[in-house]
């Protein structure tokens, strides 16, 4: 017979060996920006829903585009022991240090939709191709007024996105790309001189700062003039401006709407299209972006090589971040329909 203290310690022995064989889940940290536009809630969703499904634990946290808020939030997960993170930042340089700690736990780190600048360790980027944001912007611009066909001069003004989401640059260039030639040859024209990331931004993608920003513009340059268009970045932009357009007299027979463009298919500018004030949105399937990250990182428990179609175009300052870049669609009153309700994003009582 066994000694009664080799059996306890035997059993104890047995006991944590079976203990250490249960699996647990992996848990999923998720930092997300702001819960003040509805495309964030959907990827929050989409993304616990997702990797849920999956067989992962997840801890989403939103920071209300407060930039200490969402360092702590990242910080917490760490000590709480998160197995890897996803982080769309609100300011893509302000991470570094989290991130070293991070590392110094073996946890890696997915950027989600906003490249994170500055550090070496960011893993994966999973996106949309920013710069095709642009260009399909732009390029409604370009359709709706006939710049191909060399008709104008018309009247353009021109807003970017918040200076420290890498973002804003992408779309912003990617909409000069088709724009600047026009600029150039004076079939379009800025009344107010105001181009360049560094004069058009809007810090923080504030819709009321773009409004106030549209209510100067109008009153300093468009006494005598009429607004053709506007770039827009980001549906909650749009509506700052266009609620300051209608405040002098827009929108009427009289003096038309100007061609106005945005981002996000949200469902106040999905109903504005519709009522014929905004022209069109940039539609990104938030589903698939959060597809495209759980794939990512099921390959980094995995040890596999995850679905990358980038290797060149998001350096970060420090490394190219390897990314996948999804395709956005344009959306006008033309395809909303079939782009948005029979893709099952939005159910029809959502906008009508
Ligand atoms: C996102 C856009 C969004 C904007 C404002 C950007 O980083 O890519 O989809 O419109 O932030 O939230």
């Amino acid at each position: 017979m066994k000694n009664p203290t080799t059996a306890l310690a035997a059993a104890v022995m047995s006991c944590s060996i079976a203990f250490s064989g249960i699996a647990f889940a992996e848990t999923v940290g998720i930092s997300m920006p702001t819960k003040s536009s509805a495309r964030w809630i959907s990827d929050g969703e989409s993304m616990v829903a997702q990797f849920e499904e999956a067989g992962y634990d997840t801890e989403l946290q939103y920071a209300e585009d407060d930039i200490p808020t969402q360092l702590s939030q990242i910080e917490n997960m760490i000590v709480k022991g998160v197995d890897v993170l996803v982080i769309a930042s609100i300011d893509g340089t302000t991470l570094s240090s989290a991130l070293d700690q991070a590392a110094s736990m073996g946890i890696e780190v997915v950027a989600y939709d906003r490249l994170i600048r500055g550090s070496e360790h960011v893993d994966y980027y999973a996106t949309f191709d920013n710069f095709q944001v642009g260009v399909l912007q732009a390029g409604y611009i370009e359709q709706a007024l006939g710049l191909e066909n060399g008709d104008g001069p018309f009247n353009i003004e021109l807003f970017g996105g918040s200076p420290d989401d890498n973002n804003a640059y992408f779309f912003y260039n990617g909409a000069m790309s088709v724009l600047q030639p026009y600029i150039d040859n004076g079939q379009l024209i800025v009344q107010s001189g105001q181009t360049g990331m560094d004069t058009v931004s809007t810090l923080r993608w504030d819709g009321s700062v773009a409004q106030a920003r549209m209510d100067n513009l109008l009153s300093a340059y468009y006494s005598d003039e009429e607004v053709d268009a506007v770039l827009s970045p980001y549906d909650g932009l749009s509506i700052g401006i266009i609620s300051s357009l209608k405040g002098v007299g827009y929108g009427s027979d009289d003096l038309p709407m100007p061609v106005i463009s945005g981002q996000d298919a949200e469902v106040p500018s999905v109903k504005s299209i519709l009522a014929g004030e905004q022209t069109m949105t940039v539609f990104k399937d938030t589903r698939e972006l959060a597809r495209v990250t759980v794939g990512m990182v099921d390959s980094l428990f995995e040890g596999s090589d995850p679905e990358i179609n980038d290797t060149s175009t998001y350096d970060n300052g420090i490394k190219v971040v390897p990314s996948y870049l999804l395709k956005p669609v344009s959306v006008d009153a033309s395809n909303w329909e079939s782009v948005l309700i029979d893709s099952g994003y939005y159910d029809m009582d959502d906008i009508r």
